[in-house]
């Protein structure tokens, strides 16, 4: 690995099944089969009722942003072009309140706001790894908007 490679996440017994339904572009939460509660991070026993028992259940994919910071300096030489980008912690809809890091893109900085409905998409970052990511629903609407004016417009 070059020192300009970015690491990339290292799935685990634990992490697998998260990295391997990003791969098919879909978003999974493991959750308990005794109580049913969502968990993140990943882990073998339900911090709520300690069963062992659980799945990785399909969601939406949609959710909103609960706190984000606009990254200016690079923290690794491998991050130095992508810089300023903003990473958030997207609330997802419907796991009782799951918390997922992952990065805005298709955003202007300035338009990112605590609260903003989000998409999930994937983007591929090695064999092994596809990133999900988050486009704000909005934005994408009325950037819809602005080109049907162009068009109108020209
Ligand atoms: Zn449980």
């Amino acid at each position: 690995m070059s020192a300009t490679a970015r690491s990339l996440p290292r799935p685990d017994a634990d992490t697998r099944p998260f990295w391997d339904a990003c791969r098919r572009h879909e978003l999974r939460v493991q959750q308990c089969r005794a109580c049913e509660s969502f968990r993140f991070y990943p882990g073998p026993i339900c911090p709520s009722c300690g069963s062992t028992a659980n799945l990785w259940q399909r969601v939406s994919g949609r959710g909103e942003v609960y706190s984000y910071v606009v990254v200016r300096r690079a923290a690794h030489p491998a991050f130095a072009g992508d810089v300023p980008y903003a990473v958030a912690l997207v609330e997802l809809e419907g796991t009782g309140g799951i918390r997922l890091p992952a990065r805005i893109v298709d955003c202007p900085l300035d338009q990112a706001r605590i609260g903003m409905a989000l998409d999930v998409g994937f983007e591929t970052a090695s064999n092994e790894i596809t990133l999900p990511v988050f486009r704000p629903v909005d934005v994408r609407l009325a950037d819809t908007a602005f080109m049907l004016n162009l068009r109108r417009n020209p």
